[in-house]
């Protein structure tokens, strides 16, 4: 049976790289596959645990203990047998493994949730010169933007390295659910829109979109490159 989302892109479409299987990951997935994705390949090296599930929605009691790339994988499954998944149970947190282990994707989506991580995730990416969806969520704040070597913004022109010390993290600031619903998706909505080869369009590329659910605010931010950064000796 072909899938909606297939059916309305006329075929399957690309490949996607994805760090993360947590709340972002997993919604960013879910559209991703939803949208028509031809092949994708999840890094995570955790296993599910019952104070995910608020928020990893595609997890259920039964999940619990075991690994969430492979739990991740089945449920996609569910939705979409045509869909080429790869789960790869592993913490990818330097350039030099992200690059061996996304060669051949199309796209780069980061959802994980270290700094450290998605500076190396921004690295790989310029290294790969393919785009890097960056998604990031904390309580009630999150952010998505889209880089594009060599055309766009990186995230070093917005920070030149990341922070000496790693600030809170979801597992101990938590997340909402519903945020890191809408941030996953967006990431999706990016991913699927680079893949039908719309990139430039995007609300995101170059640009900070932040989302507050506190104040119900949402902004976007132009982001300039900074002469100096290293991504200006990516691509044209
Ligand atoms: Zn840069």
């Amino acid at each position: 049976m072909t899938h909606a989302g297939v059916r309305a892109t006329g075929s399957a479409m690309g490949s996607a790289f994805l760090i993360g299987a947590g709340g972002l990951g997993v919604a960013a997935a879910e559209a991703l596959a939803l949208g028509g994705v031809a092949r994708l390949t999840a890094a995570d090296p955790d296993e599910v645990a019952l104070s995910n599930l608020h928020r990893q929605a595609c997890y259920t009691l039964d999940d619990v203990g075991r690994p969430k790339a492979e739990r991740l994988g089945a449920y996609l499954a569910s939705l979409r047998s045509d869909l080429v998944f790869t789960p790869l149970p592993l913490r990818l947190k330097s350039v030099e493994a992200l690059v061996a282990a996304a060669a051949g994707h199309d796209i780069l989506l980061d959802g994980s949730d270290n700094a450290a991580t998605r500076f190396a995730a921004n690295d790989a990416a310029l290294a790969l010169g393919i785009p890097l969806v960056h998604g990031a969520a904390l309580g009630l704040r999150g952010q998505v933007m889209t880089i594009l070597p060599g055309i766009t913004a990186c995230l070093r022109c917005l920070f030149e390295s990341p922070p000496e010390a790693e600030g809170p993290v979801c597992r101990d600031a938590g997340v909402l659910g519903p945020l890191a619903g809408e941030i996953g998706w967006r990431m999706g909505l990016e991913g699927i829109k680079l893949l039908r080869g719309e990139g430039r369009g995007l609300p995101s590329v170059g640009r900070m979109t932040t989302v507050d659910l506190n104040r119900g605010r949402r902004r976007v931010v132009e982001v300039g490159r900074r002469p100096d950064c290293l991504c200006q000796n990516t691509g044209s």
